[in-house]
C-alpha cells in the first residue's frame, strides 16, 4: 500500500545535551490543519543517502497531538546516517525538512489509564514526554484519573537528563506523578537517584504490593482467560535500547506480572 509522505518543515531545534549531542526538534506539516496520532507513536522519515538509496528511520514523537506539528528527540550516532541527517538540518530560514509518514506503532497508553511506571533510558524518553503531555495538559483537563504515574528515567550522566525542568515542573503540580531521574555515573556531586532504572522500578513494585497487601510474586493468571478479558491495575511502559528493555522485563516477570502488563518498544 502506497503511503503518504508529508514534508514536515523544521521550526525550531535545541541542543538539549552537548556531550551526548541530543537535539529537541519541533516540526510542522504545512499542508495538513492536524496530524493526529496517539501519544508513543512514532513517525519514519525517509532521505537518500550519499549513493541515492532512500533510507527510513523511526523515530518516536516527543509529544502529545498539537494541531499538525510534532516534536522528536534524537542523538547522533557515531557513523549513524539518519540521526547526523537530522541532526544537521538547520531551522534558520530557509529551514530544513524531512519527509515523513505515519503515525505508526502499538507504543501507546492503555485506556481506560490505570497505575503506570514509564521506564526510559536516553532518547527512549521521547514517547514518555508524549505520554505525560497528554495525561497532564497544560491548560487542559487533567487524563490521568488520580492514577499513580512513575516516569523513571535513566542516563550515564547528568547533562543526559533531557527535559529535567519539564519533568520536575510536571512532579510539582501533579502530586500522583513521579519524577524518578537516576545516573549510572553520577559524579560526586550528584544527590539523586544512582544505578540503573531497573533497581528503582522493583522499589515502586514493591512498596505499591506492600501499600496493597498484595504478595509477590502475584498468583499467575489463568492462561485460558481471552485476551478481552484481561483487565491489569497496573501497565509499565519500557522505552530505549533492548539490554535495558530485557533487564526490565525480566525483573517485572520475576515479580509475576503478566506479560500483557509490560508494553515495550526497542530502539535497536
Ligand atoms: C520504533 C522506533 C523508534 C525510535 N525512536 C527514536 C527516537 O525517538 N530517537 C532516537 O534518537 N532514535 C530513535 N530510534 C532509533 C532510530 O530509528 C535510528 O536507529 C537511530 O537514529 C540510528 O540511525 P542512524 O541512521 O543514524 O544509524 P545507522 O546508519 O542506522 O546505524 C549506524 C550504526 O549505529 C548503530 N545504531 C543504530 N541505532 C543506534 C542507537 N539508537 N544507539 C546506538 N547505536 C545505534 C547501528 O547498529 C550501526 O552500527 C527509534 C527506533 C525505533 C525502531
Amino acid at each position: 500500500m502506497e503511503r503518504k509522505l508529508y514534508t514536515a518543515r523544521l521550526e525550531r531545534k535545541i541542543c538539549i545535551s552537548e556531550p551526548a549531542q541530543c537535539f529537541h526538534f519541533e516540526f510542522v506539516i504545512d499542508e495538513l490543519e492536524s496530524f493526529p496520532f496517539t501519544s508513543g507513536q512514532f513517525v519514519s522519515t525517509l532521505a537518500p543517502d550519499v549513493n541515492g538509496k532512500q533510507q527510513t528511520r523511526a523515530y518516536s514523537i516527543a509529544s502529545a497531538a498539537s494541531a499538525n506539528r510534532f516534536d522528536l528527540c534524537v542523538n547522533r550516532v557515531e557513523g549513524g546516517f539518519f540521526s547526523n541527517h537530522l541532526a544537521d538540518l538547520t531551522d534558520l530560514p530557509p529551514s530544513g525538512s524531512v519527509k515523513v509518514h505515519g503515525p505508526h506503532g502499538h507504543f501507546v497508553l492503555r485506556t481506560p489509564v490505570t497505575d503506570s511506571i514509564l521506564i526510559a533510558t536516553g532518547t527512549g524518553i521521547a514517547p514518555m514526554r508524549g505520554f505525560t503531555q497528554w495525561l497532564f495538559p497544560e491548560g487542559g483537563p487533567d487524563r490521568s484519573e488520580g492514577k499513580e504515574i512513575w516516569l523513571v528515567f535513566g542516563t550515564r550522566y547528568e547533562t543526559d537528563l533531557y527535559y529535567q525542568e519539564e519533568f520536575e515542573a510536571l512532579a510539582a503540580k501533579h502530586p500522583n506523578f513521579h519524577y524518578l531521574a537516576t545516573l549510572s555515573r553520577a559524579g560526586d556531586g550528584w544527590t539523586g537517584l544512582r544505578g540503573y532504572v531497573q533497581d528503582h522500578v522493583a522499589r515502586i513494585v514493591e512498596e505499591r504490593a506492600a501499600r496493597l497487601n498484595q504478595v509477590l510474586p502475584l498468583p499467575p493468571v489463568d492462561p485460558t482467560t481471552p485476551a478481552t478479558e484481561l483487565n491489569f491495575d497496573i501497565y509499565a511502559y519500557i522505552c530505549g535500547l533492548n539490554n535495558m528493555v530485557a533487564g526490565v522485563r525480566e525483573k517485572l516477570a520475576g515479580y509475576g506480572w503478566h506479560r500483557k502488563q509490560i508494553i515495550f518498544e526497542r530502539y535497536d
